[in-house]
């Protein structure tokens, strides 16, 4: 069986970051990852050809590490800066969130389509069963929602420290349904390509994503707020299309030439009292991160992303030789 220094479950923006610090710091890392395609709530999808963010639309930088690792991404035009003031942007990815998540993995060994459905810990050597087969690692980091995590130890029937476990079950999610929907002429309803609306219920942003300029023909995303997710989760592609749409801001019609509906069950993560930065059972070599500490969004998983990197590669550098270690690079 493949071993690794550390497997990493999730390739979204935490997973992707941890990865690509402990493989720069010499670390063998797999990425496994249940989607597609790559950068969990960072989603892109096509209809018709053109790309649709139906996760997160934008992110800022408020904190010194994240605002420079950004301004990387700029200057390697991976990023841009879409609306706000100047000391104030929101970004997004140039040509599609998870064109950036691409991006950022490129030279990552990542395993796509592989959910992962077992976890198991003995002999100090986790392994990991998924669609596609087993893997071991020396570490494990999960980076999936935490709800998720506790679900999969639990099927697992692993034996974590409790503490570990009660970190877990502090964190929560909201839902929210994304609307996508190609169309045949602009709505023209902001300059900027977003609308944030104050009440957030029914509908809680609309894109224009060819002012946003991801798509070369009109489209947009609604995404709902909370209440209006909880209340139609179950609910058919044609009632959210007809409830979101319902409550746009136009008279008239719409030219509807393509549709599509994504339910988020984790969206945004709720407010908790926890400072940490991620979590971790390094008795046991497991460790959880992502938004589910620091702040609920892009650069909260980042941050997480990072330091949780930093705990590992301690743990592992005192207990083992980096398996990809360049002559030179530690
Ligand atoms: C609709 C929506 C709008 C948002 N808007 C914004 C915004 O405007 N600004 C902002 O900053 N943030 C926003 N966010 C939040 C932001 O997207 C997240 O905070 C961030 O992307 C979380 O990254 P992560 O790596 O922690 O988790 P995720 O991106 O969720 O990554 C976890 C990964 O784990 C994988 N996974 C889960 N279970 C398994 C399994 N069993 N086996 C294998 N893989 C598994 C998933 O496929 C996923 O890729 C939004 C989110 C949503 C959903």
């Amino acid at each position: 069986m493949e071993r690794f220094d550390c497997l990493v479950l999730g390739a979204g923006i935490a997973g992707i970051t941890a990865a690509r610090k402990m493989v720069a710091a010499g670390f063998s890392v797999c990425l496994l990852d249940k989607g597609r395609g790559l950068g969990g709530r960072f989603a892109t999808r096509r209809i018709d050809g053109q790309s649709f963010d139906h996760g997160a639309q934008f992110f800022t930088a408020r904190g010194k590490l994240f605002s420079a690792e950004v301004q990387n991404w700029v200057e390697a035009g991976i990023a841009r800066p879409w609306f706000g003031k100047p000391g104030h942007e929101r970004f997004c990815g140039v040509g599609g969130m998870n064109r950036l998540a691409k991006e950022l993995s490129v030279g990552l060994d990542v395993r796509r389509d592989q959910k992962v459905e077992w976890v198991g810990f003995a002999d100090g050597v986790w392994s990991v069963r998924s669609n596609q087969g087993a893997l071991e690692g020396n570490r494990l980091l999960l980076t999936n929602p935490a709800p998720q995590a506790i679900d999969l130890l639990e099927t697992s029937e692993v034996d974590c420290c409790v503490d570990f476990l009660n970190t877990l079950s502090v964190i929560e999610y909201e839902k929210c349904i994304s609307l996508m929907l190609l169309l045949g002429s602009e709505l023209g309803l902001s300059e900027s390509g977003i609308i944030q609306s104050e009440a957030a219920e029914p509908i809680a942003t609309i894109t224009e994503t060819s002012v946003k300029g991801i798509t070369d023909l009109p489209g947009i995303v609604i995404q709902s707020g909370p209440e209006f997710a909880e209340e139609n989760f179950g609910a058919s592609p044609d009632t959210v299309f007809k409830r979101l749409t319902d409550a746009l801001p136009i008279s008239g019609n719409l030219d509807v030439e393509g549709m599509s509906v994504q339910k988020w069950r984790f969206a945004k993560r709720k407010d908790h009292a926890l400072e940490c930065f991620f979590n971790e059972d390094e008795s046991n070599f497991i460790w959880h991160s992502g938004d589910g500490y620091n702040a609920p969004r892009i650069e909260g998983a980042f941050l997480s992303g990072e330091r949780v990197a930093e705990s590992i590669i301690s743990s592992l550098s005192v207990n083992c030789i980096p398996t990809t270690q360049e002559p030179g690079k530690r």
